[in-house]
């Protein structure tokens, strides 16, 4: 299959993105690593008359201590995620799912500014930023704007961003010292994205749950935090007993999609208490 048409444009700043996108919001779109906006294109799911390439775009790249945190430039590659010093040790959770994220030639192109802008309902890196509480630095014309992640999935491959805005950073906050996480994951046989993917981080202190995020993905229209899950475990001692009632309480935290036979929900509890188990154990 090959793409209609398209005018390609290599930017060399945030402004020059900006700059095209405004001239025809509407038919132009940004590329990154391509992995999920060319198949669209090829498939003709996606019709796009100008392609703006930010490969060559210095600010969206690189990743640098930020306030205690870290913040991600747009155009990082999921390869890099898995294997950065910083991210390991400031966000461990964020490099375990990068290294679980298709085969090495999608993590050696997919970008992270790539796959939060696309909002497959079922992308791996949602869930461990959501569990992380990052922020998203997005330019659009003369302004730039900070949003919380949990506010930024609207429905299946929507976001709050507009058509003349581009995400330029991740901020992530660095984790709780001290704190567990694991990212777990079951892979569709055929695709490899997750049936369901769960990421989660917990803080102990004198065998109590101090502090915990967990979130969802793959289950429902979009990803979302397992708040009721997380009421259930903060405050309580992280034993056996909380844990299976924490996952009993996964599934009603958010919408699940095509559940009438049950079956998500059921795979929902399994993997929360898996995970959760994974982090009790030490293993996370
Ligand atoms: C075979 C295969 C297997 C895969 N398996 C998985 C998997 O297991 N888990 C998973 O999570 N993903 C998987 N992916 C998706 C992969 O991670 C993609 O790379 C990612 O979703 C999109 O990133 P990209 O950089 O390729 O974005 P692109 O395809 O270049 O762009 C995607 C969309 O985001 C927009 N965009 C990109 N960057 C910006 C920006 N900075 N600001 C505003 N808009 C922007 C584009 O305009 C486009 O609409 C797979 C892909 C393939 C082809």
């Amino acid at each position: 299959m090959y793409t209609a048409p398209f005018d390609y444009r290599r930017a060399h700043d945030t402004q020059e993105v900006v700059t095209w996108l405004q001239e025809d919001p509407d038919n132009t779109k940004i590329i990154a690593g391509g992995h999920s906006l060319l198949p669209l294109m090829k498939l003709r799911l996606a019709s796009v008359a100008r392609l703006v390439d930010i490969s060559q775009v210095a600010e969206l790249q690189g990743i640098r201590e930020d306030m205690g945190g870290l913040r991600i430039g747009a155009f990082t590659r999921h390869a890099q995620l898995a294997k950065d010093p910083a991210v390991r040790e400031a966000a461990p959770l964020l490099a375990s799912a990068a290294a679980v994220i298709g085969d090495m030639q999608v993590r050696n192109r997919g970008t992270i500014g790539g796959s939060l802008c696309h909002a497959d309902p079922a992308a791996d890196l949602p869930a461990a930023l959501l569990a992380l509480n990052a922020e998203l630095v997005i330019a659009g014309p003369g302004t730039e704007r900070r949003e919380s992640l949990d506010a930024f999935f609207l429905a299946p491959f929507i976001t709050t961003l507009a058509a003349d805005e581009v995400l330029t950073a991740i901020v992530v906050p660095r984790m709780v010292p001290g704190a567990k996480s694991t990212y777990l994951k079951r892979p569709h046989p055929a695709s490899g994205y997750p049936v369901i993917g769960v990421a989660a981080w917990v803080s102990v202190s004198g065998g109590r749950v101090e502090d915990c995020r967990i979130a969802l993905t793959g289950i429902g229209p979009v990803p979302f935090r397992a708040a009721r899950s997380e009421q259930v475990l903060t405050g309580r001692a992280f034993s056996r007993e909380a844990i299976a009632e924490a996952a009993r309480e996964a599934a009603g935290s958010g919408t699940l999609e095509d559940d009438e036979d049950g079956y998500k929900s059921q795979l929902c509890q399994v993997y929360v208490s898996r995970a959760l188990g994974d982090i009790a154990q030490g293993a996370g």
